[in-house]
């Protein structure tokens, strides 16, 4: 989910949104990290049933605004482009991905992962998940409790 893979690029441990814009094609700017806090914010909230600040997203949206596009190819293709420089395109495109979770039931599911020192969200796959990844954090909070268990 792109929103939350946006959101996660800010781990406990470092700030890997450059390189995760890199990886989306989008250019470096400032505006990328204030977007994110704001998307992370409006997430938690809707979340929790709470009216998010939405007006920071609808700015980035307005910034870039996305129109129809018809193009010949054997027949009528219709898709979409956006207005507005590269920076502008980009944050709309992350807002629009915010919008499409902030709207769907799906962001009531949202978890902030319970493995200490990890602050990644995730959609879990069954209700009853309690890590962003079963593989680390969810093993990694298995030894810690076993270490813990076997300490004395
Ligand atoms: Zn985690």
């Amino acid at each position: 989910m792109l929103a939350i893979d946006y959101v996660n690029t800010l781990t406990a441990e470092d700030d890997r949104l450059e390189e995760w814009l890199s990886s989306q094609d989008l250019p470096w700017s400032e505006a990328f990290r204030e977007l994110r806090g704001h998307v992370e914010a409006a997430v938690l909230a809707a979340r929790d049933g709470l009216e998010p600040d939405l007006a920071p997203l609808n700015a980035a949206l307005r910034g870039a605004p996305s129109f129809e596009v018809l193009t010949w190819s054997d027949a009528v293709v219709v898709s979409r482009s956006r207005e507005g420089d590269e920076v502008a395109r980009g944050l709309a495109v992350l807002a629009s991905a915010a919008a499409e979770l902030l709207a769907s039931p799906a962001v009531r599911k949202v978890k902030t992962c319970e493995a200490p020192g990890c602050r990644l969200l995730f959609v879990p796959a069954h209700p009853r998940r309690r890590w962003c990844d079963p593989a680390t954090c969810g093993n990694r909070v298995r030894v810690a409790r076993y270490y813990q268990r076997h300490k004395d």
